[in-house]
């Protein structure tokens, strides 16, 4: 069975030291190994951003692909072979800007597979930019004044589209994002993660600190119902996104698996081995 090193590589991650994206590394590498899955079997497709560099450091077969374009070749990468676990990543700009489309379609078509946003609410690869995480008022290089945009609300926007699973997870708890991780990973669905990983370069506003000091860990509410839709969508809201752990949870057909049924049997009605009798049962 495959172990932790297993999906390691010996090349050494050339993020920032202290980066938010290493403990995203880290525990995906284990939680990998905790489902008892083996590289061969896992495919990582990454998006452009510091973040995208996650696939060069992470021992699986992997697709680093274009700015933004993540999900599609994840979903042809699942679509051509179902027994792949199959999980992209990327930045909050590469998911929730330029991707932001693919994102809402891929939650209506809920394709197995697990989606892992490094949110650090800045461009981190070009130098601290504002992103579309930004917080109102977050003075950057291309908002000097601070930034006059709300913030996009991807996990209220996953929920209203028809997720079956998002939960948000955070790089100075990387024992809690390792469980979440793995059952993101075993959901059967196309599932979000919305990570919050710290760029200790060029945001120096949303640290480790603040997010510590901000973020409630939702999985110790016990009176917290993640299958409650309309909870979900009040804590977010009430909370304003600062919460981790799993936010909702429920699951519904997957794309793969219901296209997989039509498809098997358009192929029974065309197959001359199989007697009529039996094509009828079918239709
Ligand atoms: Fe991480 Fe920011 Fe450095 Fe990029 S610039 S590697 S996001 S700390
Ligand atoms: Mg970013």
């Amino acid at each position: 069975m495959a172990t932790v090193k297993d999906f390691r590589v010996k090349e050494k991650p050339t993020w920032c030291p202290g980066c938010g994206d290493f403990a995203v590394l880290s525990a995906l590498q284990k939680a990998c190994a905790n489902n008892g899955l083996e590289p061969e079997n896992v495919a990582l497709i990454t998006g452009i951003g510091c973040s995208g560099k996650l696939v060069q450091h992470f021992g699986s077969y992997g697709f680093h692909t274009l700015h933004g374009r993540s999900l599609p070749s994840a979903q042809g990468v699942k679509l051509g072979n179902q027994d792949l676990t199959v999980i992209a990543a990327g930045g909050d700009g590469d998911g929730y800007g330029i991707g932001m489309g693919h994102l809402i379609h891929s939650i209506r078509r809920n394709i197995d597979l697990t989606y892992i946003v490094m949110d650090n609410h800045i461009y981190g690869l070009t130098t601290g930019q504002m992103s579309p995480t930004s917080k109102k008022g977050f003075k950057t290089k291309t908002s000097p004044q601070g930034s006059t945009e709300e913030p996009v609300r991807a996990v209220e926007t996953a929920i209203a589209n028809g997720i079956s699973y998002v939960a948000q997870a955070f790089s100075g708890d990387v024992k809690h994002m390792t469980k979440i991780f793995q059952d993101a990973i075993t959901h059967k669905g196309f599932a979000l993660v919305n990570t919050f990983s710290p760029c200790v370069t060029f945001n120096k506003v949303n640290t480790y600190e603040w997010f510590k000091d901000n973020l409630i860990n939702l999985d110790e509410e016990e009176s917290y119902d993640p299958t409650d839709r309309e909870k979900a969508l009040h804590i977010m809201h009430e909370k304003a996104g600062m919460v981790y752990g799993t936010i909702y949870k429920n699951p519904r057909p997957v794309f793969n698996e219901e296209m997989l049924g039509a498809s098997d049997i358009a192929a029974a009605k065309l197959d001359l081995n199989i007697p009529l009798a039996e094509k009828r049962e079918l239709l």
